[in-house]
């Protein structure tokens, strides 16, 4: 995160994060309902709860204990949500797992997301205008994956009711029939009932909230939930799991190059170099998986120098406000601003999130926002608000 500008008349600090999209995006790969045989696994592994995770040096060993005729079953490269979900459900499946993060676990996309679970609601509304079975398909999904993470993390996950704010009668109506649609498609999976708040209701659950949109005014909101967790803590918690279930997992550590048969065509290992010490290993994969999100194309360049790039990079920038902006347990979201974009301002930490953009940008480590970006998170949600927020220069 870095911290971009001050906010005007408030005093008040306001960070930005960004993050990278990358062809290999995925939603945080928790353990589904379907899979109950894993999470029996997982779970009989690490029954007891007084285990700790083995040390540095024990996954360093382990990492190069192996060899050609001692492979591990799968080595991942990258240490965000994705290579630690993989990591997870490859070692409860009972194969040998390698996983190697070059800097820390979670310091990359999966630390700046906007910390939502969504349930599909999106997809309800294409599902029902498109007819499409397989949109409604991936709301079932949704919704029983955003269960099963708030089941397995309770101490990092939970329900976050969302305001819908509706400035005309038809919006209340279609937001209304809509999310009570979502909430009888959830059945079982369902996190709180929605329900429609007066304009002098939503005002009272959130103070900050406009009256009048233009010329306007406020005809109520419509409540529902979605789920909200703590991204890089779950991240953490999915490294510390898949190494309790037998994974060696090193951060620190980068894969360098790729070690190949003597054809040439097949990855057999990769070479590592541990950040800390400086000292480089090799180590030994029958299967070798890319989760390096937005750097994939720099991995699989690594193995072919000819391979095409695949990832069209995008920022992300989203703005933290200070806890005044929305009250505490409380999330607001516009689906569709005057200009067709979605807002939202979530609460989080005792801080106001808000976002996002979703703009062309250059692969780095550390991406930085823009003034513009935020300039354009800033007018987009500042209609929804009847508290003025602008820039001040530093
Ligand atoms: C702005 C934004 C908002 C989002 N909001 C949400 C949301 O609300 N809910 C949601 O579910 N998802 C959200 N997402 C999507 C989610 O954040 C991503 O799908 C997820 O974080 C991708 O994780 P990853 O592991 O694929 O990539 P990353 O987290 O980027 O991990 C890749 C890792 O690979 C490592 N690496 C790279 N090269 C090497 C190498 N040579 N050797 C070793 N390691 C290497 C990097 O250091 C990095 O840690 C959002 C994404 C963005 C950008």
């Amino acid at each position: 995160m870095a911290t971009a500008t001050r906010l005007k008349g408030f005093g008040a600090a306001l960070t930005a994060a960004a993050g990278a999209y990358g062809a290999l995006t995925l939603i945080s790969p928790i353990i589904s309902q379907s899979d109950r045989g894993i999470v029996d696994n997982v779970r009989r592994k690490i029954a007891d709860v007084t285990a700790a995770v083995p040390s540095r040096e024990v996954q360093e060993s382990a990492l190069m204990g192996t060899s050609l005729v001692n492979p591990f079953d799968v080595l991942v490269v990258g240490g965000g949500a994705t290579g630690c979900g993989v990591a997870l459900d490859a070692a409860a499946r009972g194969l040998r797992v390698g996983l190697i993060e070059r800097d820390d676990f979670s310091s990359g996309t999966s630390s700046r997301s906007t910390k939502l679970i969504h349930g599909g609601v999106r997809y309800l509304e294409k599902a029902v205008f498109n007819f499409d079975y397989g949109q409604l398909k991936l709301v079932f999904h949704a919704l029983e994956e955003r269960k099963q993470v708030i089941e397995n993390a309770p101490h990092l996950c939970h329900a976050l009711p969302c305001m819908t704010p509706c400035f005309n009668w038809f919006d209340v109506v279609y937001y209304w029939a809509g999310l009570k649609m979502y909430d009888l498609v959830a059945g079982p999976r369902l996190l709180h009932l929605s329900r429609y708040y007066s304009a002098k209701e939503s005002i009272e659950l959130f103070p900050t909230l406009a009256k009048k949109e233009g010329d306007r005014s406020l005809k109520g909101t419509v409540v529902y939930y979605d789920g909200q967790m703590n991204d890089s803590r779950l991240n953490v918690g999915l490294a510390c799991t898949a190494a309790l279930a037998g994974a060696a997992v090193l951060n620190h550590a980068e894969v360098i190059s790729f070690i190949k048969d003597e054809t040439c065509e097949r990855i057999i290992g990769a070479r590592v170099k541990d950040n800390l010490s400086g000292k480089e290993f090799e180590t030994y994969a029958k299967v070798v998986v890319n989760a390096a999100g937005p750097f994939c194309d720099s991995v699989r360049k690594m193995a072919d120098k000819e391979a095409p790039s695949m990832i069209c990079p995008s920022s992300g920038v989203h703005i933290v406000l200070p806890d005044y902006y929305s009250p505490e347990g409380m999330g607001l979201i516009v689906p569709k601003t005057k200009d067709g974009r979605v807002v939202f301002m979530l609460p989080w930490l005792g801080r106001t999130v808000a976002g996002t953009t979703d703009s062309n940008t250059a692969i780095t480590m550390l991406p930085e926002p823009h003034e513009d970006e935020i300039q354009f998170i800033l007018d987009a949600i500042s209609d929804y608000l009847n508290v003025k927020v602008c820039l001040q220069e530093n």
